[in-house]
């Protein structure tokens, strides 16, 4: 069987005696092999990266851009084998891949304008004859580690950044989805990135371990549970690294009495089932204000539901694709199971769906709960999968409050058409990403991306703006020639304008 391995210095590279199972969750059979990175083979990759550093920061930045743009043009050209893989490995369907992978090539496209973001400050005359400025320095080697759900976007939502500021990456991905990282890897080389400035370990905790404790890694980006970021962030901080670490997410939407419910339950139907709900801006809680809207919602959710198509990514008409793994199905079921014992009320039951001619594949069907109260543990926790919990309130503010108490502050929504509304919860909510009408408030590249709370791990966001200062260091450089022979005597006072 095939066995897929790593990618350092500009080349495929073996390494590592364990290996794990790469599933095609859409069948639920194993279609290859990942090689799972011991400590020497990731030490190897930092040592690469570390090579490569001194090289690549002093290359001039519009070079750099250069070769983010032939990359993004090489993702474009290679946009359906892109798919397909990310299909294939992941589930989704492919129209989703695709939407993930656009969104990915929008940051390399805001990476392209690293000559602009990168040209920090300048003051004349701050003394006499006196000058400063500020440069955004690149860093050192800076690592990535991501989660199975978004194969191609989330590791593009950190290596073009740090790559165009001028560091050197290794990026180890989730090993349930190994191809999209490898191909991507191949293209930056295509592209003219010089050998070693973009490595991919595949690998596990081993791998993981290894990247947290190595002094040569200054920074680590992070996404996945909220469990792992939270490890993450603590140990990589404790070794002396920058940390970024984005965890798990329950998103809430907001119905209010004055919404447009048909555009809303329309908007909470992709929002909740799309990517089977594998994502962590899903909106798994629909609060609705007042019974009536409720009823309404739950009704048109319910109908909705009946006319889902379920099926393999790569079939044309599918619109949920299957779970990622047997043991997630399980542990999805098990959810359901316990909502149920909770005394939720499931109006849908998504657990005796069958695909034909995938029988043996990961699926669930859309699932439905309504009268979910927040003592709950389906309420509570973060599920990661096609299931939808109604909880009933009296008034916006129940709803507000029931929301700023949740362990999660990733992203959340209201469906109003009432602009006073609308703006009372933007201002007052606590949450780091925040939707009016909008189900899937992801920003876009010249933006950043990161929730509150549990839902991230440090100070600041991925991608955009805060992406050039998390992957740069700011240097201040105050200059002065004497001319003139002009000499100044000692001075002893603190320097300030007299
Ligand atoms: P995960 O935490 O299991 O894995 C993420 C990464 O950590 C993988 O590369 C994995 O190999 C590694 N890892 C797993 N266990 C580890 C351990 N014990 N020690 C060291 N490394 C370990 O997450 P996942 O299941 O791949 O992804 C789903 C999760 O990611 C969900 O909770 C979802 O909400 C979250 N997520 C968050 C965001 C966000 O932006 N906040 C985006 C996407 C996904």
């Amino acid at each position: 069987m095939n066995i897929l391995g790593h990618f350092i210095n500009g080349q495929a590279a073996d390494g590592g005696t364990r290996t794990a199972d790469v599933y095609n969750p859409a069948l639920g059979q194993i279609s290859k092999q990942v090689a799972l990175a011991d400590k020497a083979t990731v030490e190897t990759a930092i040592e690469v990266a570390s090579s490569a550093f001194q090289a690549w920061r002093d290359t001039p930045t519009l070079k750099r851009a250069q070769v983010m743009f032939r990359y993004k043009q090489l993702l474009e050209q290679h946009a359906d084998a892109l798919c397909r893989l990310i299909t294939e490995e992941n589930g989704k369907t492919l129209s989703d891949a695709r939407g993930e992978l656009l969104r990915g090539i929008e940051v390399v496209e805001y990476a392209c304008g690293a000559p602009e973001f990168l040209k920090g400050e300048h003051s004349r005359n701050v003394g006499p004859a006196i000058d400063s400025w500020s440069e955004f320095q690149a860093i050192g080697v800076v690592v990535g580690i991501t989660p199975f759900n978004f194969p191609s976007m989330v590791p593009m939502w950190m290596f073009p950044m740090a790559i165009a500021c001028g560091n050197t990456f290794v990026l180890k991905p989730s090993e349930k989805v190994p191809s999209a990282a490898l191909l991507m890897a191949e293209l930056l080389t295509e592209a003219g990135l010089p050998d070693g400035v973009f490595n991919v370990v595949n690998g596990d905790k081993e791998a993981v371990d290894t990247l947290l404790a190595d002094p040569r890694v200054e920074a680590i980006s992070f996404v996945g549970s909220t469990p792992i970021a939270k490890y993450i962030y603590a140990t990589g901080t404790a070794n002396g690294k920058r940390v970024q670490a984005l965890g798990g997410a329950k998103n809430h939407a907001i119905i209010m009495p004055d919404a447009d419910v048909d555009n809303a339950v329309n908007a909470l139907m992709g929002a909740a089932y799309g990517s089977c709900g594998e994502r962590c801006m899903a909106i798994s809680v629909a609060v609705c204000v007042g019974d009536e809207v409720a009823d309404i919602v739950v009704d048109k959710l319910q109908a909705q539901l009946s006319q889902l198509k379920v099926g393999k990514g790569t079939d044309a008409d599918a619109e949920m694709g299957p779970l990622i793994t047997a043991q997630h199905l399980q542990k999805v079921r098990g959810y359901v199971d316990l909502g149920v014992e909770e005394g939720a009320s499931l109006v849908v039951d998504g657990r005796e769906l069958e695909v034909s001619g995938a029988q043996q594949g990961y699926f669930l069907g859309g699932c439905l709960f309504d009268r979910v109260t927040a003592d709950m543990r389906i309420y509570r926790e973060e599920i990661f999968g096609p299931v939808l919990c109604v909880v009933r309130v009296e008034n916006q503010q129940a709803a507000m409050d029931l929301i700023n108490a949740h362990e999660f502050g990733n992203g959340t929504c209201i469906f109003t058409r009432d602009g006073e509304a609308a703006r009372y919860f933007s201002d007052k909510i606590q949450v780091g990403m925040v939707g009016i009408n909008v189900p899937l408030p992801v920003p876009v590249a010249y933006h950043s991306f990161g929730g509150w709370k549990s839902s991230l791990f440090g100070d600041l966001h991925a991608y955009g703006p805060d992406a050039v200062r998390f992957y740069t260091r700011r240097k201040m450089i105050t200059q002065r020639w004497p001319s003139g022979g002009v000499r100044e005597g000692a001075q002893f006072a603190f320097p300030s304008m007299k």
